[in-house]
């Protein structure tokens, strides 16, 4: 049978049988795979290392029929320390649903493991969760190939905007006139314009370098949160647990 190794983050573990567990892993090589690992709920036990949620590895597996089966594991690193601050955590939990759903082919899923270590990375060095989450979430956008249009107006094409919006209609920055006839567009101002074309300018390793004030990593927020629920068409709830606390 034929071994395949891969590096790889386990982003969901859920109990199978009465001693295995199914594990989700965002892989290097093989795109997000369900893996099979045998006796790895007994605890202690030397099948249950490296079977955890945010362990990032090197994973030897076997495919079987439906799913792979765990062979063995090298452990690189893990992220269990951000389960120590719920609230770190929840917005790693949101990441993390994001980059499930972004993952459409092994090509993705590659560019999303790596965005994905920098952006667990930046959320262990205790960087503003809310800004981490929203690079990553507007970055995804730009893996899966649908980026805001940030060139020019979107409607009219002119590159002279003395005040930028964002519109959701027409997916990316519009002037002043044209936003007049858009409901749903939102003024945004030069630094989250400037935010938004660095993320998009930027590799996966220095996209997470900036700061923004309060003011404007509210509206950045807001933009990056609607624009990736618009094109995953689905609503991300994990982070109105934050509102409950
Ligand atoms: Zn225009």
């Amino acid at each position: 049978m034929a071994i395949i190794k891969t590096k790889g983050l386990i982003i969901r573990e859920n109990p199978y049988n009465d001693t295995d567990k199914m594990l989700t892993i965002l892989t290097e090589n093989l795109g997000k795979v369900s893996v099979s690992a045998r006796n790895s709920r007994k605890g202690g036990s030397r099948s249950s290392y490296g079977t955890q949620v945010l362990t990032y590895g090197e994973y030897v597996l076997f495919r079987g029929k439906d799913f792979y089966f765990l062979n063995g594991c090298d452990v690189i690193t893990n992220f269990y320390d951000l389960s120590s601050d719920i609230e770190t955590f929840t917005y790693a939990a949101h990441m993390i649903d994001m980059a499930e759903d972004a993952c459409i082919d092994s090509s993705s899923a590659e560019q999303v493991l790596i965005l994905l270590l920098h952006g667990l990375n930046a959320l262990r060095k205790k960087r503003n969760p809310l800004l981490i989450s929203s690079i990553f979430a507007l970055k995804l956008t730009h893996i899966i190939g649908y980026p805001p249009y940030v060139s020019s107006c979107v409607s009219c094409n002119t590159r002279e905007m003395e005040e930028i919006s964002f519109s959701f209609d027409k997916c990316g920055f519009v002037c002043e006139k044209c936003a007049k006839g858009d409901s749903q567009s939102i003024k945004i101002g030069n630094g989250v314009a400037k935010a938004i074309l660095y993320v998009l300018c930027t590799d996966s390793g220095g996209v997470y370098n900036f700061n923004l004030s309060e003011e404007n990593l509210k509206i950045f927020s807001k933009i990056t949160l609607k624009y990736i629920e618009q094109r995953m068409e689905k609503q991300y709830k994990k982070l109105e647990f934050l509102n409950e606390l």
